[in-house]
């Protein structure tokens, strides 16, 4: 699950690490308001969409020369303005898709005086079954350019969730940023903060681009705050996290996922056109791959889980089929804890209430697989069976085909 960035802003500022002030707004009024109640004299406004890149994003509506999605205001008047552009449009991002995404909130916050733009982020690293934490100095808007052109400016520091983060990791961290003195000294803070937060919340990515050292205030003194912030969560820990969970806007989620959710099914919206109804994630994955050595895409991952009922069945392929750009659906269900036949009358009954009107191949192994098959073949339905594996992925590319 992934969250806004003043909602990750105000929960990491819970463990101490230093955020820019800030205020989230729905409205252009709210975001006047939040304008007046900050110090200025100079204003961000960043649209918040779950997506980054929004400072190089466009505005589908506002042509080509319109700035992007995180606007520097010198005054409350630009806010309103700024704010007026922004509510409502639809931000295209590298991140976001061609089709962008829709502008809902704005975070007004405090214009900050950078120095510096520095890289940290943070992820589970299975290869090392530890956490990663990735630090550059070549912070800000070009990452992805700086990994790919100059991966040495790239430093990764791992910790043992066992151990926890040490001095030593804090002072690797320090080093790679090439910070001295008192900017050192908070380097190793910050990063073990974060470390903390990123255990504590139960993160699986946590990502601060830009985290910037401040032009030094009149008594000298610079600081490191974190000016942009992507977290996201590990899902199967989300029920110890209400606080969390509560953070959720399923209006920047897929609407056929958050429908998937709420039957318990594991739904994932791809771009191909043949729609897939597995049981077991290895097993789904499995059929998207062979659905492309038969040179189609699938156009979902669909995992049912173990206890496929016809209530869970009808209601995949609902969601299936959704997609506009479903041709045909490739059902491949092995009956271990589920019975053959059980899933084949599920099946039957689903695709007669959703009058399924695009090629159906379906693929059935396990118990009382022929009563199964009997029951499909049957159903009156022009239900393709298929053997195997194999067999099944040539026959929905073929069936996708002729219909074509
Ligand atoms: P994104 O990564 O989605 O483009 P950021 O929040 O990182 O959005 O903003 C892009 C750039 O805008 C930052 O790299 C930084 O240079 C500038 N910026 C963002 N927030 C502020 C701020 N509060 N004060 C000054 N500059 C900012
Ligand atoms: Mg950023």
């Amino acid at each position: 699950m992934n969250i806004h960035e003043y909602q990750a802003k105000e929960l990491l500022a819970k463990f101490g690490v230093g955020i820019p002030a800030g205020i989230a707004a729905l409205t252009v009024e709210e975001a006047v308001a939040a304008a007046k109640q900050l110090p200025g004299p100079l204003y961000v406004v960043k649209a918040q969409i779950h997506a980054g890149g929004r400072g190089k994003g466009k505005f589908k509506e506002l042509g080509a020369d319109a700035k992007g999605g995180v606007r520097l205001a010198k005054s409350v008047e630009e806010v309103e303005a700024f704010a007026k552009e922004m509510l409502g449009n639809t931000l295209v991002t590298v991140q976001t898709g061609d089709a962008g995404k829709q502008v809902n909130r704005l975070y007004v916050t405090d214009g900050v005086d950078i120095a510096s733009e520095y890289y940290l982020s943070m992820v589970v690293d299975r290869a090392s079954s530890r956490v990663a934490m990735i630090v550059s100095t070549e912070g800000g808007m070009d990452i992805e350019d700086v990994a790919h052109n100059t991966p040495e400016k790239i430093t990764t520091v791992t910790i043992d969730t066992a151990a926890g983060f040490q001095p030593h990791h804090g002072r690797a961290v320090a080093f790679a940023l090439k910070l001295t003195g008192d900017l050192n000294k908070q380097a190793q803070k910050i990063a073990k903060q974060l470390y903390e937060a990123f255990v504590a919340l139960d993160c699986d990515m946590l990502e601060i681009n830009p985290l910037v050292e401040t032009k030094p205030d009149s008594s000298g003194a610079a600081n490191l705050l974190v000016l942009d912030t992507k977290m996201s969560f590990d899902s199967n820990a989300l029920y110890r996290h209400p606080d969390v969970q509560a953070l959720r806007d399923e209006t920047e989620e897929d609407p056929a996922e958050v429908e998937a959710s709420k039957y318990d099914l594991a739904y994932i919206k791809l771009d191909g056109d043949i729609g897939c109804m597995v049981n077991g994630a290895g097993l789904a994955m499995a059929t998207m791959d062979i659905i492309k050595l038969n040179g189609s895409f699938p156009a979902n991952f669909l995992d049912v889980g173990g206890g496929a009922t016809k209530e869970k069945v009808t209601a995949a392929f609902k969601i299936i089929l959704r997609d506009p750009n479903v041709k045909g659906i490739l059902v491949n269900i092995f009956g271990g804890i589920m019975k053959c036949d059980v899933i084949a009358d599920g099946i039957v009954a689903a695709a007669k209430e959703v009058n399924l009107s695009v090629p159906l191949v379906v693929r059935l192994e396990g118990t009382n697989v022929q009563q199964g098959k009997d029951i499909l073949a049957n159903s009156g339905l022009p239900i393709v069976p298929a053997n195997d594996l194999g067999d099944a992925a040539k026959k929905i590319v073929a069936e996708v085909k002729n219909a074509a």
